[in-house]
């Protein structure tokens, strides 16, 4: 299992401070839950959809970062070469505090969708059955991170993932967008930018995993698992609306990465350490700074006319 926690005296350190502070949160002034009006009343789990202020500069533009999976949703999960199972909750949810961390310190805004192990809907008993979330939960937590993005004002969106295959050799880096969407341009140059980053990191960092390259987001081909799901062809983090299924899509640019392989275990191995969590959350960082750094630069779509 992923340990947050590198030693007991971290530990112990750790729980003196939630002691004092007597909440398993963060006290940090400069964070606030992201206020959304709902009919359906308060959307979200504690500690989910969280706004985190610039800590460095302020370049008053915000990043949407959504640690996949979380609660009662653990994602897929694999095994380093060393026998500790990684959940994906927990490898996601660490790449993505610290890659709020690094946005921050670059003048970004954050949202996170989830600052803990949580789901980012709130839930209720019946959403969870044997252990596992309900099909209709599980699409209601999904939309919830669609919401949040929507509700922060985010310019971007940034869903973290990993993944697994049946044999375990199989590994690698592939990113995912969406091609139906008024901003698709956009979309793939920001899919090409993470990607292009996530595999150089690897290399520097002296692994070498393959690049899968990156993929529309109807070519994935994962079980569906209710008529419904099969029936809308995109990711719905990404995709345009169905009504009834996704009234309401992400405004905003965004791409899905799953930058390794849980199921291989020298991937999981890199899943599981600081070292390669801080390498991914750097990566993003870059491919996010690049990304803005190339807005605007595109052809423009009129010429001047006086
Ligand atoms: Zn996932």
């Amino acid at each position: 299992m992923l340990r947050r926690f590198r030693s007991a005296s971290a530990l112990l350190a750790a729980l003196l401070v939630l002691s004092l502070t007597g909440c398993w949160g963060s006290r940090d002034p400069s964070e606030a839950p992201v206020r959304v009006t709902s009919p359906a009343g308060d959307l979200f789990a504690n500690g989910a959809c969280i706004s985190l202020r610039p800590t460095r500069g302020d370049r008053h533009l915000t990043v949407f970062v959504d640690p996949g999976h979380g609660g009662p949703d653990p994602g897929t999960s694999g095994t380093t070469r060393d026998g500790r199972t990684v959940f994906e909750k927990g490898a996601t949810l660490a790449v993505g505090l610290d890659l709020a961390s690094m946005l921050r310190a670059d003048g970004f805004r954050v949202v996170l969708s989830r600052t803990r192990d949580t789901a980012v809907a709130r839930l209720g008993p019946s959403d969870v059955v044997g252990g596992a979330l309900t099909l209709d939960a599980a699409h209601r937590d999904v939309v919830a991170r669609v919401e949040c993005a929507n509700a922060s004002g985010a310019e971007l969106l940034l869903s973290i993932h990993f993944n697994a295959f049946d044999d375990p050799s199989v590994g690698g880096t592939e990113t995912f967008y969406d091609e139906a969407r008024p901003f698709a341009a956009d979309n793939q140059r920001f899919a090409e930018l993470v990607q292009r980053e996530v595999v150089a990191a690897m290399a520097r960092g002296g692994w070498n995993t393959p690049d899968r390259g990156i993929a529309p987001d109807t070519s994935i081909e994962a079980p569906q698992l209710s008529a419904r799901a099969a029936a809308y062809p995109h990711l719905l983090e990404l995709g345009p609306a169905q009504a009834g299924w996704l009234d309401t899509p992400s405004k905003m640019p965004g791409v899905l990465c799953e930058p390794l392989f849980l199921s291989d275990p020298f991937e999981a191995d890199i899943a599981a350490s600081r070292a390669g969590q801080q390498a991914l959350a750097g990566a993003f960082a870059r491919a996010i700074d690049n990304y803005f750094a190339g807005r605007g630069r595109a052809t423009p779509t009129s010429t001047p006319t006086g």
